[in-house]
């Protein structure tokens, strides 16, 4: 009886230890409603984006019409895209691919990146309306992705950071709009509004409808998203895996855009060099790698619900020639 109460004890505790040690493992492996990646992910494409240098003075207007030459000798790569499907909630799927060009001058990069898409939504107003947009995502830092690696092309990882160029149609459009930012009266042109039917209202209640605080609170906490007069039309971000995504306090890079037969052909520029260390940084002769999303806002893709490039893309970047 004797022994036959410590092989239980012995086997309750060894079912205890691998118990313990498959949930230490699931741990480590995902993050809750985030399934495991394939080896596949962490190898980088073969095709790689070769960053041609071209001589060439900043236009007056940083439009697409202005800078579309620049990129008419640069051979572009194709990036297939699907739907999003690690991280919950999943989605996306309505855009296949996109083609990528890169340039830069010297002391600026430029990438074009043009989708088909049959639909143009640059208004984020309504609860149920959403943005086309299109991301590019690089490593921070000089790394070199190996299969041995696994740096995740998805949003980076821990001790794995990568920075975000977010180009957002919403944003452009804001830029234009009376008081750069497209307001609810935008969506909603006979709108009630206490504030002005109320007589007395402006009055009574200066103080609460001069209050930016308690009217806008997005805007007092300097959400950029808030903001009148952000002047850019891409947000400049950090992540380090699902649910990290966290916009930087120095907003570096720029973009514009053209919607024309279907098509989006979206420009994102920066500096090759920011003192910020939260960028990345880029050198003429050097590497790095891109990756990349597009938002398709008519099948009201946002956040994760996405399509995604699942591969790390090189770049090498032309040296300048001097002449
Ligand atoms: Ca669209
Ligand atoms: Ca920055």
């Amino acid at each position: 009886m004797k022994n036959g109460i410590s092989l239980f004890k012995y086997g309750a505790s060894l079912l205890g230890i691998v118990f313990l040690s498959a949930t230490i493992y699931a741990a480590e492996e995902t993050a809750p409603g985030v399934k495991g990646m394939s080896e596949e992910e962490f190898t980088p494409t073969k095709e790689v984006l070769a960053v041609k240098y071209v001589q060439a003075d900043k236009p007056y207007h940083m439009d697409v019409e202005s800078l579309k030459d620049r990129f008419k000798d640069a051979k572009g790569v194709k990036v297939a895209l699907q739907k999003q499907d690690k991280a919950f909630p999943n989605g996306g799927g309505s855009v296949s691919s996109a083609e990528v060009k890169a340039v830069h001058d010297g002391t600026t990069i430029y990438f074009q990146i043009s989708w088909s898409d049959p639909t143009k939504n640059v208004r984020a107003i309504a609860v149920q309306e959403f943005r086309d947009a299109v991301a590019l995502m690089f490593p921070l830092g000089a790394v070199e992705v190996t299969p041995a690696e696994h740096f995740s092309p998805r949003m980076g990882d821990r001790e794995k950071p990568v920075n975000l160029w977010h180009w957002k149609a919403d944003w452009e459009a804001d830029l234009v709009a009376k008081g750069e930012l497209e307001d609810v009266e935008a969506q909603y042109p006979n709108m009630h509004d206490d504030f002005n039917t109320n007589p007395y209202s402006a009055y009574y209640h200066r103080e609460l409808i001069t209050s930016v605080a308690v009217l806008s609170g997005g805007r007092a906490a300097n959400n950029l998203l808030s903001q009148p007069g952000r002047g850019r039309t891409v947000e400049d971000l950090n992540a380090e895996g699902f649910g990290t995504l966290t916009t930087q306090d120095h907003q570096d890079v720029n973009g514009c855009s053209h919607y024309e037969d279907g098509t989006w052909t979206v420009i994102i520029y920066r500096s090759l060099i920011t003192e910020d260390p939260h960028d990345v940084q880029f050198v003429p002769g050097g590497n790095s790698y891109f990756n990349m999303a597009v938002w398709n806002g008519e099948e009201k893709d946002r956040n994760g619900q996405k399509n995604i490039s699942t591969q790390w893309h090189p770049i090498t970047l032309e040296r300048v020639a001097w002449q």
